[in-house]
């Protein structure tokens, strides 16, 4: 047997030793810094990715050459170099987890088809999936929400569910946080993280350990930045490579440092301060680098308060707002429940890397640097319709009042002055509006009744004091009435002060006699069970429960535009009155139509304000001076007097830190996973038997597999063109993830195999199946292929059609693509600047291969989706210069050759030639933009699962 090559750097592994005396190895920096003595100023970021790549340097997938690149990583340096970062681990949710288990599964099945061990398909990092996308606040204001939303989030889920049992039982490295446990970055943070690791294969008496590092299928997958680990969100096809060992691919990104200064005034939250982080760095424009965070402000922030400023690292554009680890950061894992022996060696660890404590400003070499100080922080919001646009406390009501009127393009809504302050009356549960005594909407669940009912609603209704009062007992509705009051998302949920904040500010409002009105839709969704525990055990929870914020479930939902409707009065009368209607919620987005599609103005708020505007009704009162409502005896009752002080909160964290508690909670995802996830039946065995299901199917990804693959395909001709594109063709717009339409090719399979169109649910939640998702590819509504002439009066058609050639055929482009496969044709796909932008979703590259595309050719290409197509085997071609499909006049009917004259090489020239039907043709020369000697492996394979399967059977 050949002997393994010896490691290049092994002189750097070297010893460290905990302080109960405990060994294990380590691939040292500091030794390596003897090589490259600049490691000691370069970033704490960098520096663990660096030790990523030294460890891993195997002379195959990460050479030498990587480490002394990043070892060299120079602050303003031009970026050309690409790292190959080994994660440690991999976490998912459930929307994007399950057709990466779709994959696997079907991966098991081709082992098994070639006499192989199914069990040779292993993911071989963990990989933890929390199923949290999948609850809807359906109802809400009552003791039963919870287990109400729940039962009706089983029934519509019980196929993805049985699939998830089937994976946990059959795949040893892959575990499942089972519904109603909490959020996947909050989970990431109390329990999956442990500080350091080891490889499960590593059996040495010393073992080897490393720093927890990840990617996730979430962009805030941030959170973990606050506990010092290195991790983003990644689209599915790098989740999965990356679950399979494969090395996530990056540009050297610029390290921008964020230095802290000053203290948080008394009555600032954590909240406010990430809204101004927000704003401040997408001034900065931070997109595709690293935010650091140091100084002496960040040393003295809670840990907790840094996984919040860390979660809104995709609002402020940054790959990641990174903490570095410190004595907050071990006490934070003592005060969750790890246990002695892990948190001893995560300190000796970091201490021996001379990774351990916060940075002064001086000692670290940043690309940039930009400061703040913590007592500049006031009171914030941020909205109406974009994270990034912070608004003081004390201006919203002006700042809504002119935005009312504004033009949408200057991000008003766009309204008549005159309208503003007008207030409609609201006839809730056809009882003339008689809040008392009103009986159950039409269609609005029975649960809405008992809130009524329960809630105090003989305190004065409350009117603001911008609106003329309503008659006694009438219920209205305005501009700027809070429709939506939501305590959600892992952003803050996971934050122990703004939660207690918020338990404390309901208190002191019940005590004072303050309601909320019935109307408003109320919901606390924690992303884990702790909050609930710790807010009891404060006495806090009946003084929410009080106003309305009863739990709706432990999950994203309205962070995820999981709100649920409104009730139909409530949209008919926005709609008939055309109102601005508001949310305030402790999310993180806050993009039009998210909340709620009626609802265009939604405010991002701390826990505490979200029960404060809840209280007041309308984001036109100014609680900075005006009463948030009326109290006992009709007093007055100001945001001040409710408001909790510092010192109440911290007298109250003692029930937050428990270690006990984070350890017998999270116990139960074993022992206690609840009655409705025990009551699901997954299917057992090692191979997926694939049932009939219109949500789970084998995907079509290794049909014809061999072990050998095909020779490298050297180019194609004769492709027909199947759509010319303009610019900033986005994701969704290839892979929509919105509902299905009853007339599209998904809509029409869906109904040939019996779901009804009440059932259809969305292309999101339909990713475990092909036969939807390929039907859905390019079938959002609103694309626009150029290949269609526009009508007389110039309008341009929209929806996924092509004219199938010969003839101008018009049809949809799954059905065109079907006929071109059928009869053996390629065919391609032209488009313009930025092509796949937005979200990364690996559905735009899987369904682009599936449809038989062979190439996409742009002016440019988004980063991700260019990745994920040549990982799906569909060639990215770039037109150079002012090259373009519009000057070279292609018009849809010509024929396509792409000519890869010799071996096929990163970046090479390709030829093009465009045979026109007159005879006549054209070449033009484009670059391939397969961008890596390791693309090009994944390329000639068919894509990066036929790769890593080859290798993984091959082992
Ligand atoms: S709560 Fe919001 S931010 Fe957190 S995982 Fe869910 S959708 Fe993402």
């Amino acid at each position: 047997m050949a002997k393994a090559p010896a490691h290049a750097f092994a002189s750097t592994l070297k010893t460290f030793k905990t302080a109960s005396g405990k060994s294990g190895k380590y691939w040292s920096l500091k030794e390596l810094a003897k090589q490259y003595p600049t490691i000691g100023r370069l970033p704490v970021s960098i520096r663990i990715v660096l030790e990523s790549v030294l460890r891993n340097c195997d002379g195959q997938k990460v050479s030498p050459k990587h480490v002394e690149e990043l070892a060299h990583w120079a602050p303003n340096a031009e970026r050309t170099d690409e790292i190959p970062f080994v994660v440690t681990r991999v976490v998912l949710q459930d929307f994007t987890g399950v057709p990466l288990l779709a994959d696997l599964a079907a991966m098991r099945s081709v082992a098994a088809k070639l006499n192989k061990s199914p069990k040779t398909i292993e993911p071989l990092v963990p990989v933890d999936l929390v199923v949290d996308h999948s609850v809807m606040v359906d109802y809400y204001g009552t003791p039963k929400a919870l287990d109400l939303n729940m039962k009706l989030e089983f029934q519509r889920n019980n196929e993805r569910y049985q699939f998830m049992k089937w994976g946990m039982q059959a795949f040893d490295t892959f575990r499942v946080v089972p519904p109603g446990f909490g959020i996947v970055h909050q989970v990431n943070l109390e329990y999956f993280a442990r500080g350091v690791y080891k490889s499960p294969h590593d059996k040495a008496d010393t073992p080897t350990y490393y720093p927890d590092s990840l990617v996730g299928t979430d962009s805030h997958t941030t959170m973990i930045n606050g506990v010092g680990v290195v991790g983003w969100g990644v689209g599915g096809i790098e989740a999965e490579a990356a679950m399979l060992g494969q090395p996530v691919y990056m540009l050297t990104p610029d390290v921008v440092g964020f230095e802290l200064t000053g203290k948080l005034r008394e009555g600032v939250t954590a909240t406010d301060l990430v809204l101004y982080v927000t704003a401040i760095l997408r001034a900065e424009k931070v997109v595709g680098k690293f935010v650091e965070f140091f100084g002496p402000g960040a040393a003295s922030i809670a840990v907790p308060d840094r996984a919040t400023i860390g979660n809104m690292a995709p609002e402020y554009g940054a790959t990641m707002g990174f903490f570095p680890v410190d004595e907050m950061t071990v006490a934070y894992f003592e005060g969750t429940g790890r246990t002695k022996e892990e948190v001893e060696r995560f300190e000796a660890y970091y201490k021996a890397q001379g990774l351990f404590g916060m940075p002064a400003p001086g000692d670290i070499d940043y690309t940039k640097i930009v400061k703040l100080d913590l007592g500049t922080v006031s009171p914030s919001l941020a909205g109406p319709k974009r994270p990034q646009d912070r608004i003081d406390l004390g201006h919203l009501s002006t700042k809504f009042s002119e935005l009312y009127s504004k033009p949408n393009d200057a991000n008003g809504f766009n309204q008549p002055p005159e309208k503003l302050k007008q207030r409609y009356p609201l006839a809730i549960a056809g009882q003339g509006g008689d809040e008392e005594a009103a009986a159950p909407p039409a269609g609005s669940p029975r649960e809405l009744v008992e809130m009524v009912a329960n809630r105090s609603t003989k305190a004065a209704a409350h009117t603001s004091a911008t609106a003329p009062p309503a008659p006694k007992g009438q219920v209205t509705i305005g501009n700027g009435d809070v429709l939506i009051a939501a305590i959600t998302s892992c952003t803050n949920t996971s934050n122990p002060s703004v939660m207690l904040a918020a338990g404390l500010l309901a208190k002191k409002a019940v005590e004072a006699g303050l309601t909320v009105k019935p109307h408003i839709k109320t919901s606390l969704a924690p992303g884990s069970r702790i909050v609930t525990e710790y807010l009891e055990k404060a006495g806090l929870l009946p003084y929410l429960e009080k106003l309305g914020f009863y739990l709706a479930g432990y999950g994203c939902t309205t962070c995820i535009g999981n709100a649920g409707d409104l009730t139909p009065e409530i949209n008919e009368a926005i709609t008939k009155n055309d109102l601005i209607g508001a949310a305030v919620l402790s999310g993180n987005r806050n993009f039009e139509a998210r909340i709620h599609p009626n609802l265009k103005a939604n405010f991002l708020a701390s826990p505490p304000l979200v029960v404060a505007f809840a209280i007041a009704g309308n984001v036109m009162t100014d609680l900075m001076t005006e009463p948030v409502g009326k109290g006992k005896n009709g007093k007055d009752v100001y945001l001040g007097d409710i408001w909790p002080s510092p010192k109440e909160i911290d007298e109250n964290l003692r029930f937050a830190m428990n270690a006990k508690s984070f350890r017998a909670n999270y116990d139960k995802v074993k022992t206690d996973p609840g009655k409705f996830w025990s009551s699901i039946k997954g299917t057992e065995g090692q191979v997926y038997d694939w049932p009939k299901s219109t949500y789970i199917a084998e995907p079509p990804f290794f049909e014809g597999f061999k072990m050998k693959p095909h020779a490298a395909d050297a180019g194609f001709k004769g492709a027909r063109i199947m759509a010319l594109f303009g610019d900033s063709i986005t994701t969704d717009h290839i892979s929509p993830a919105g509902s299905i339409k009853e007339s599209s090719p998904a809509g029409i399979w869906l109904k040939a195999h019996g779901v009804p169109k009440a059932d259809f649910n969305s292309y999101g939640s339909r990713r475990g199946n092909h036969d939807v998702m390929m039907r859905g590819t390019f079938a959002n509504v609103r694309i626009k292929n150029l290949m269609i002439p526009p009508d007389a009066n110039g309008t341009q058609e929209e929806g996924g059609v092509t004219l199938f050639q010969p003839g101008n055929q018009k049809m949809f482009i799954y059905d065109a693509a079907m006929k071109y496969m059928e009869e053996g044709t390629p065919t391609v796909v032209f488009g313009g600047e930025e092509y796949g932008t937005g979200s990364s979703r690996d559905w735009a590259a899987k369904g682009t291969q599936l449809l038989g595309i062979k190439a996409v050719v742009a002016r440019s290409f988004e980063r991700i989706h260019r990745a994920n197509l040549v990982g799906m085997g569909v060639l990215p071609l770039q037109f150079r210069g002012a090259d373009s499909w519009q000057t070279l006049g292609l018009t849809g009917d010509e024929k396509i050759d792409v000519v890869i004259g010799g071996e096929l090489k990163p970046q090479m020239d390709v030829k093009l030639v465009v045979h026109r039907p007159d005879g006549n043709h054209q070449e033009v020369t484009v670059r391939l933009r397969i961008d890596t000697p390791i693309e090009v492996d994944y390329y000639k394979h068919g894509g990066i699962l036929p790769f890593v399967l080859r290798q993984l059977l091959a082992a």
